[in-house]
């Protein structure tokens, strides 16, 4: 078989699949190259796997509530019976991937590749040497480790969906996505679970009221939270490993992960050597086509770190191939992008946080806090909260945040009105669905508070 391709595609996740298989849709000849398993990240050991750990622990929630229904619940909890499950549901979108790529004829080398010039990559287990018209990397990105002593006795995602026994407790050390989704996780499933944060409030970037709700519902599940501090350093004492903490305290956990962010995996293939600029951050610099510095490499995904999002790389993916080989050339347009944190209580944020917004203009603040049904009949006091926020007098929704059951089911459906240029007006004139949570967005009467010239009034 020739070794020359239309496409070379470096990573078979969710940006590499989707630009592989619509191109070979298109005619392209196209080899896909992947060293671990077709699916990457948000397959294999991310959103999916994540997400069903999460509906695992949310059972936690349910049980507690159930005696309030009429129902007894002798509940008990078996980690391996939700790993192998999880894992058989991976194998199955695994090969539904696999068949994905090969349908419309596009070829899977297992193997890691390396750039070796503008139009070629050699493949380092086989040895076998690929030239492209194109070459698309989108590799992805790995789990960012502080360098600290005994960083080795940690865990990262990649390891909590393997772990073989669940720890009698676990310290996790960032408060972004995977820390918040995570220390839910492990909570839900009866790990004493501890966050810690170098800031003084969790998920930073996002709306204060998000993050104050949250706060509030990590906390009444149990989660410990330890604010302004950094882990210095681990070792290990007898099954445990102790944490030495930059406020001078030591303390043993079963486990302890770090969730402090991700790396684009740009080194040590072969980039710098044939030209490619890389950002500050160390991700692939592209333009708004995914194109390199080097016209013939094209970027998407997380190793281009412009939003590290599975829709977003699939987005990219798709855009590259129409672009290069459909002759429709698609700029991703990364402007409004709606954001879930699948913790519990869920959040779920789209457009302008009220802070943002308050430098925009005049702007109106709409906010309902209310207990979800869900939980009237039993004591359990979660609240959800529900904030619209909008040019002033009616204008148009510049953002909507959401914690609570189902937030980002509903911000998926707000994301949509608001890519519309939605106002006040059309969110009114919608008819509300009795009794759900999300008829709140629609039926807002007056402004909670306003903003005028910058000021809360
Ligand atoms: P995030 O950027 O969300 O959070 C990283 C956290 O680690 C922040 O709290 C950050 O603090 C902290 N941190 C960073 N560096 C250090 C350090 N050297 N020492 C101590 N703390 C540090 O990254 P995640 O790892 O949680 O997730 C990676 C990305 O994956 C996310 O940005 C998101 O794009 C994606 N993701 C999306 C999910 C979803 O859509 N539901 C789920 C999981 C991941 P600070 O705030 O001060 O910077």
């Amino acid at each position: 078989m020739s070794d020359s391709y239309d496409l070379v595609v470096i990573g078979a996740g969710s940006g590499g699949v989707r630009a592989a298989r619509v191109a070979a849709t298109y005619g392209a000849r196209v080899a896909i190259i992947e060293e671990y398993r077709v699916g990457g990240t948000c397959v294999i050991r991310g959103c999916v796997p994540k997400k069903l750990f999460v509906y695992a622990s949310r059972f936690k929630d349910m049980f507690e509530i159930a005696p309030s229904f009429g129902w007894t619940v002798d509940a008990s909890f078996d980690w391996p019976t939700l790993v192998a499950n999880k894992d058989k549901e991976i194998a199955r979108l695994e090969a539904a991937y696999v068949a994905g790529l090969e349908g419309p004829g596009a070829e899977i080398i297992r193997d890691r590749a390396v750039l070796t010039g503008l139009n070629s990559v050699k493949l380092l287990k086989s040895g076998r040497e690929l030239t492209a018209r194109t070459i698309l990397v989108a590799t992805g990105g790995h789990p960012y480790i502080p360098d600290i002593p005994g960083k080795e006795l940690a865990i990262t995602s990649n390891e909590a969906f393997h772990l073989e026994k669940l720890p009698h407790s676990i310290l996790i050390e960032g408060g972004g996505f995977i820390g918040v989704e995570f220390a839910t996780i492990f909570a839900g499933l009866g790990v004493h679970t501890t966050i810690v944060y170098r800031g003084e409030r969790v998920l930073r970037g996002f709306d204060e009221d998000i993050r104050t709700g949250l706060e509030a519902g990590l906390e009444a599940r149990g989660i410990k939270i330890i604010y302004e501090t950094n882990v210095l350093g681990l070792r290990e004492t007898g099954n445990d490993i102790t944490v030495s903490f930059s406020d001078g305290i030591d303390a043993p956990y079963g486990a302890v992960m770090f969730a402090t962010g991700r790396t684009p995996n740009t080194a040590g293939i072969g980039l710098e050597e044939v030209g490619v600029a890389l950002n500050e951050d160390g991700a692939i610099a592209v333009d708004a086509y995914s194109q390199s510095s080097v016209p013939s490499i094209y970027a998407v995904g997380d190793v281009t770190n412009r939003a590290q999002l599975t829709p977003i790389a699939i987005r990219e993916g798709q855009a590259f191939a129409e672009t290069v080989f459909n002759d429709n050339p698609i700029a991703v347009d990364h402007s409004l992008i709606g954001e879930a944190v699948f913790g519990e209580p869920e959040v779920g944020t789209i457009g302008l946080t009220e802070h943002d917004a308050a430098t925009h203009g005049d702007i109106d603040v709409y906010i309902a806090r209310f207990r979800p049904m869900i939980n009237t009949l039993s004591t359990k006091s979660d609240r959800m909260m529900m904030k619209l926020i909008t040019l002033a007098n009616g204008g148009r929704v510049l953002g909507v945040h959401i914690i609570g059951p189902g937030a980002a089911e509903i911000i998926q459906m707000a994301a949509i009105a608001m890519g519309m240029n939605a106002t006040k007006a059309d969110f009114d004139r919608a008819i509300a669905m009795h009794p759900t949570a999300a008829e709140e967005l629609v039926t807002f009467k007056k402004p909670s508070y306003v903003y005028r010239g910058g000021v809360k009034v």
